[in-house]
């Protein structure tokens, strides 16, 4: 997509600091980063949402975030990371490139598990939690 910083990033037509890649997925440090070290991890095609991309695709995408998250740890001496990705735009996506987010974590850092980006918890019965199951699972 001609337009798209990450698929410029890829091509080596905008500028990245890349920090790893694979068959079908590349690692760079974030431009605006949360934490040092904050590292985004994509596949090589453009694919906006994570059902967009090939099942060689979001392997490569995990295989690569596998490999990088404990070097990240060791690179900015961190103790954790929270590992993610926004996938839509009413999830956060800003950029519609499939990334997921290395963001090392430190103590006192401020920030919080990632439950908090969905928001307040949901009330829901026994009976909700099985008609839901039921609907995303094959039974
Ligand atoms: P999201 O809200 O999940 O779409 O996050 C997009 C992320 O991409 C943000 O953390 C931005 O700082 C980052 N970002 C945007 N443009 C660039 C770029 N050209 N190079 C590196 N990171 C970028
Ligand atoms: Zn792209």
């Amino acid at each position: 997509m001609s337009d798209c910083p990450f698929c410029g990033i890829v091509a080596g037509e905008i500028p990245g600091r890349i920090v790893g890649e694979n068959d079908h997925a590349v690692a760079f440090l974030d431009a605006n980063p949360m934490a040092p070290g904050h590292t985004l991890v994509v596949p090589r095609e453009h694919r906006e949402r994570l059902a967009d991309a090939t099942s060689e695709e979001t392997q490569a995408v995990f295989a690569l975030l596998h490999e990088l998250a404990p070097k990240i740890e060791t690179a900015v001496d961190a103790e954790g990371a929270t590992v993610g990705l926004n996938d839509g735009s009413v999830a956060g996506q800003e950029v519609p490139h499939v990334h997921a987010h290395v963001i090392p974590r430190f103590p006192d850092d401020d920030g919080g598990p990632i439950h908090v980006a969905a928001g307040s918890r949901p009330e829901l019965s026994d009976a909700e939690l099985d008609e839901i199951a039921a609907a995303i699972g094959d039974d």
